[in-house]
């Protein structure tokens, strides 16, 4: 086992996972498994956990061939856009569609009834994000067009997408348009109406909506409960991280991961010797240098050189010096650190907004970008 690797604790995402569904109960809850189950890794997490989950959500096409292959049977959504060539996928690995064009549908409904073979889909609205989904104002087509498929097709599903679910509403939100802030909730209500308006067509047709309508993503699963429906697909929230800083901790849910390593080399540098690339730091006084196994190919940003803190025995220390591929260092000052000892670079008090800070970015970003070279083991897994 390589000594640098993650900790991924199985148990502790099935409890956010049911902290999550005793809070949107009797809502459904479908688990986004997308970008190696954001970093976790998705080889141990998806059999531990499709048991729990309502629905599994991915983002791509291959994401989905791939649980299919792990032998994985739960429902699953390809929330993303789809190429039509292929759809033969969907058909062959039983993965349901997001059906975010017209043209999508027609082809997924002409293909369904020549080769007499079955699909799931749930239409794809675009309230707001301009990413991929049919506007509400153009939906009616798309819905005429649902309408019509035939047998082969089932419509399970018609969902949207937040672009602004996860801040709270600042004080001051009765501001005019030009003056308030544009990331409060504001934003999100008004997509959540045109969503409304796209649902009210089933009912001026008398015709039931389909059985699955949901547009929760972790901020909207937090703050916004008549959003939820008959399902929400948090992300985030499911590894328990929140979406944002200032949200109020309504559903319990911790962090799962913990980013281990061991010190490769320890060794004392002289007052003035400079360390790694580019001479970024040097030691004021004589003082311990330990190397860690561990660098921006790994996911540890390199934009984070001089910023951020490691654990070694249970203390806390800076890491100096640029971040180098496969290395970086960390000044244990005046204290023994040797070869072997064990490090926490993310976990142990170091979250992973953390991390976030330190690279200039968010939580999301820091999780998914943890690379395949560092093994992940899974802890309290099903043998
Ligand atoms: C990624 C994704 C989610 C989950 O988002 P979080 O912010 O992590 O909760 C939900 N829905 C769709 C369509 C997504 O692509």
């Amino acid at each position: 086992m390589r000594p640098t690797h993650l900790e991924v604790n199985l148990p502790q995402l099935k409890q956010n996972l049911e902290n999550i569904r005793a809070h949107v109960a009797p809502a459904k809850v479908l688990v986004v498994l997308k970008a190696n189950a954001y970093g976790h890794g998705v080889d141990g997490v998806a059999p531990f956990i499709a048991p729990f989950a309502d629905y599994i959500g991915v983002a791509i096409v291959e994401e989905g061939i791939h649980l299919r292959k792990m032998g994985i049977k739960t429902p699953i959504l390809v929330m993303g856009g789809t190429l039509r060539e292929q759809l033969p996928d969907f058909f062959e690995y039983d993965l349901t569609l997001a059906a975010s064009s017209l043209d999508l549908l027609t082809a997924a409904d002409q293909l369904a009834e020549s080769t007499r073979k079955r699909i799931k889909t749930h239409l794809k609205i675009d309230t707001g994000m301009e990413r991929v989904g049919v506007r509400e104002y153009e939906a009616e087509a798309l819905i005429e067009r649902s309408l019509v498929c035939s047998q082969f097709v089932e419509i399970e599903g018609i969902f949207t997408h937040f672009a602004n679910s996860e801040v709270m509403s600042l004080p001051g939100s009765e501001q005019s348009p030009e003056t308030r802030p544009r990331n409060d909730l504001v934003e999100a209500s008004l997509q959540l109406e045109r969503f409304q308006e796209v649902l009210s067509l089933y009912e001026k047709r008398s015709e039931p909506h389909p059985a699955l309508r949901h547009t929760a993503n972790s901020g909207a699963t937090l703050l916004m409960p008549e959003s939820y429906f008959d399902m929400v697909r948090p992300g985030v929230l499911f590894y328990g991280v929140y979406p944002a800083r200032d949200i109020e901790r309504t559903i319990e849910v911790k962090p799962a991961l913990t980013w281990r390593s061991r010190v490769i080399f320890s060794k004392v540098t002289r007052l003035g010797r400079s360390v790694s690339y580019g001479s970024l730091w040097q030691a004021e006084a004589e003082t311990r240098i330990a190397t860690v196994p561990c660098g921006y190919a790994d996911g540890y940003f390199r934009r984070m050189t001089n910023q951020t803190r490691v654990i070694i025995n249970g203390k806390s220390y800076p890491q100096v010096g640029r971040i180098c591929m496969d290395q970086f260092m960390v000044n244990a000052g005046k204290d023994e650190v040797k070869v072997g000892d064990a490090v926490t670079i993310m976990g142990d008090g170091i979250s992973p907004e953390e991390l976030a800070d330190w690279a200039g970015t968010n939580e999301y970003e820091v999780m998914t970008n943890i690379s395949a070279r560092v093994p992940r083991v899974f802890l309290g897994e099903v043998q």
